[in-house]
């Protein structure tokens, strides 16, 4: 009972979201696993075709953009205003995220020619609103932002070069309630999309320290809070809080999907399911 699958079939059923239980499989002989290899690609097969049918047919939109839908419906009924920002930023804003040449993120950023460059992150373009908006607005000020954001990552199972970012923050809370607001910033988020048991998880990031992660055995969600190093290069003085979520890894929690590829701009996959079933 302890031969498993090939490292060829392994891949395949990953490509194909096999279950744990699918995965994990253990046979008596090679003869047993290639007999119970076809029937399992069979089934998933037939699965794939089912839910290829399914949005075809009723649900029109991929999971993502249904995702995206109703987490702008959560924090838009709570006070949250959406944003839209460019995707194209300066490498000046970047390094006012301390983001310059000997930084770790720096070696990940796509750059459009010397002073260009793909966003890695939301948070500079949300630190350039706050800006403006506190002198339009009243405090607190609470925006949001969903769009994609790149990075070269050597592919693994849990990166994207181009994924797409929520990034929630408020601006000019009491300091002493910071905490308490990540707690049900993060619980807003996880409610909506319908995770349970995360735990929070004191980190560090490269880019701001200290970090309080959203954690369900992979990271799902980066918060931090102000005041913070980097305020003084965008004039911010007041207390904050924010917090980024990977929409894709969200899904792929969610639906217990084996590779985030699957849940993300794709050609290979469709709405999570493989295209060449
Ligand atoms: P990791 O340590 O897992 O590489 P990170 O700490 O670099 O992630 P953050 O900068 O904190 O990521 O970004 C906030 C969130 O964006 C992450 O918690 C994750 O959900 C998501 N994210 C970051 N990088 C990627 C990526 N390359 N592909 C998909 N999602 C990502
Ligand atoms: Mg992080």
């Amino acid at each position: 009972m302890n031969i498993t699958w090939t490292p060829i079939q392994k891949q395949r059923l990953q490509e194909l979201n096999a279950s744990e239980a699918q995965r994990e499989m253990c046979f008596e002989s090679p003869q047993a696993r290639d007999r119970a290899f076809q029937e399992q690609e069979h089934l998933l097969v037939l699965d794939g075709k089912q839910r290829l049918l399914e949005l075809r047919d009723i649900k029109k939109r991929p999971s993502i953009c249904l995702l995206e839908q109703q987490l702008v419906e959560a924090l838009t009924k709570q006070g949250f205003v959406q944003v839209v920002t460019p995707t194209i930023i300066s490498k000046a804003s970047l390094a006012k995220m301390s983001v310059s040449e000997d930084h770790p993120l720096f070696a990940q950023v796509f750059w459009l020619d010397a002073k260009r460059c793909l966003r890695p992150m939301l948070a500079p373009n949300l630190y350039t609103l706050w800006k403006d908006l506190l002198r339009l607005w009243e405090k607190p000020i609470r925006i949001f932002e969903v769009g994609t954001c790149y990075r070269k990552e050597s592919k693994g199972s849990l990166h994207l070069n181009e994924f797409t970012m929520l990034n929630l923050t408020e601006l000019g809370l009491p300091e002493d309630q910071r905490h308490q607001r990540l707690e049900e910033l993060a619980s807003l988020v996880m409610d909506t999309v319908g995770i349970a048991d995360y735990q929070l998880e004191l980190t560090s990031s490269v880019v701001y320290g200290d970090t309080l992660d959203v954690v369900k055995g992979i990271e799902l969600g980066s918060s931090a809070m102000g005041p913070h190093v980097l305020d003084d290069q965008w004039g911010i003085i007041d207390p904050w809080v924010g917090i980024g979520f990977g929409l894709e890894r969200l899904l792929m929690m969610k639906e217990e999907s084996q590779n985030v590829q699957s849940m993300g701009r794709s050609l290979t996959y469709l709405d999570g399911v493989r295209l060449n079933i």
